[in-house]
């Protein structure tokens, strides 16, 4: 039977993040990469302050000359709010990415830095051993540590730690579109936002006419469940979002569209011993944010952080794993917040944002403005922060 100092479970963005910290640090990692067979990524958008990150990752280099569609701005249509349109500065764009391209960039980065890549997909996990069905052979693998960063499929977390929202189930609905006459060119690298009563839809560009555009869907509300086609209910949702017309009304729908579970979900335990839950693999935060990789890439970078410490300085197990638990907890507790005043500002009365508007926690519900957890991350002091004897020991 093989042995490895950690393995970590996936080889998304929490994944690559902790397995890069880690074999930088000379540990021996076993990274399992489930090949994408015939999945479907989405786009998605990662933010300008998510380079620093990619930076203190020594990622930063493989994304920029990977060639992805900077992202420019934000042109945004929320409820009966004006039409707002952010642009960025040409010195601060974040990027616009198709996923299964960025996941391939920072696996690189994640085998260059010295982890050990093993295509497969982990069938179980009985620590400390992991099962591995590596292209029809059964590999068991132990190891001190593992890590799951298997996003939604949670490999450990789904062993009774997974908390969904059952009234909070979401669908998208994505679907790739080509334009026929050229779009504003100023918006070239926009990501479009617009909300409706029932849902709302957003838009990613990954090259010069071409856009991601995806409808997040109640299936409870929508026919989703009632036997019409994916298509048919594609084009109904999309009828909804009248901001978008003037821009789908000279392109065609070129693939698509496929359905991604986006429900929210949050884990009763981020730590124990002998194991970390890391990224989505914890939590899933509304993708409104936009900041879903990069809590990922942070949460992957803090759990190699820890997961050095507990393999150098075993006696420090309890302490380090203590302030994993904390800080996860916190930040997914902020997204979750944020998530729901989001849902406040869409639209009170309508169904669909209603079940959305308020915060499941400690076994009471939360409005905005009674929230009991630590406050969003706008509110985030950073000169505090930078005084914190956690943050300081990390
Ligand atoms: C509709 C939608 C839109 C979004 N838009 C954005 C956006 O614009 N910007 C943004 O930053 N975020 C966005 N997100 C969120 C973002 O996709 C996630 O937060 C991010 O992918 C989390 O990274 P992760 O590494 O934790 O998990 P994942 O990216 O899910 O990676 C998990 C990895 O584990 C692998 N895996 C799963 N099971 C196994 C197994 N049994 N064995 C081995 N490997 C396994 C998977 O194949 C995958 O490679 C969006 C999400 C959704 C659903």
């Amino acid at each position: 039977m093989r042995r490895a100092a950690v393995i970590v479970i996936g080889a998304g963005p929490a994944g690559c993040a902790a397995a890069t910290v880690l074999a930088e640090a000379g540990h021996d990692v076993l990274l399992v990469d489930r090949p994408a067979g015939s999945r479907r990524a989405l786009a998605e958008s990662i933010p300008p302050s998510a380079k620093r990150l990619l930076v203190e990752l020594g990622m930063d280099r493989a994304v920029a000359a990977a060639g992805f569609q900077p992202w420019t701005g934000n042109s945004v249509w929320w409820a009966d709010a004006p039409p707002r349109v952010e642009t960025f500065t040409p010195d601060a764009t974040g990027y616009q990415v198709e996923r299964n391209r960025f996941d391939a960039v920072l696996r690189d980065v994640a085998i260059a830095a010295g982890a050990q890549r093993l295509p497969g997909v982990v069938r179980d996990v009985d620590l400390p051993s992991v099962t591995i069905d590596a292209n029809g052979e059964v590999a068991q693998v132990t190891a001190p540590w593992v890590l799951d960063c298997s996003g939604r499929a949670g490999v450990i977390a789904r062993k009774g730690l997974r908390m969904s929202e059952p009234s909070h189930r979401t669908v998208a609905l994505a679907g790739i579109w080509r334009a026929t006459m050229p779009w504003p060119p100023e918006k070239e690298g926009h990501t479009l936002v617009a909300s409706h009563a029932d849902g709302w839809a957003w838009s990613v560009p990954v090259a010069s006419g071409l856009r991601y555009v995806t409808l997040m869907v109640d299936p409870e509300r929508s026919h989703l469940t009632r036997g019409a086609s994916a298509l048919d209910l594609y084009r109904a949702e999309l009828d909804k979002v009248a901001p978008f017309a003037p821009w789908l009304e000279h392109a065609l729908l070129e693939d698509g569209p496929w359905g991604a579970d986006a429900s929210l979900y949050g884990a009763s335990q981020h730590a124990g011993p002998g194991f970390l839950l890391v990224g989505d693999a914890a939590a899933f935060i509304d993708p409104l944010s936009s900041f879903g990789v990069k809590k990922a890439l942070a949460s992957g970078w803090l759990a190699g952080v820890v997961v050095h410490t507990l393999l150098i300085a075993p006696e420090m197990q309890a302490a380090a794993l203590s302030f994993f638990e904390a800080r996860e907890r916190a930040i997914a507790s902020s997204f979750r917040q944020q998530a729901a005043r989001y849902a406040v500002d869409a639209g009170e009365g309508h169904p669909f944002w209603e079940a959305r508007a308020s915060v499941p926690e400690g076994g009471r519900v939360f409005r905005p403005g009674e929230f009991a957890g630590p406050e969003g991350p706008a509110s985030i002091d950073t000169a505090l922060l930078a005084r914190d004897p956690d943050v300081l020991s990390a």
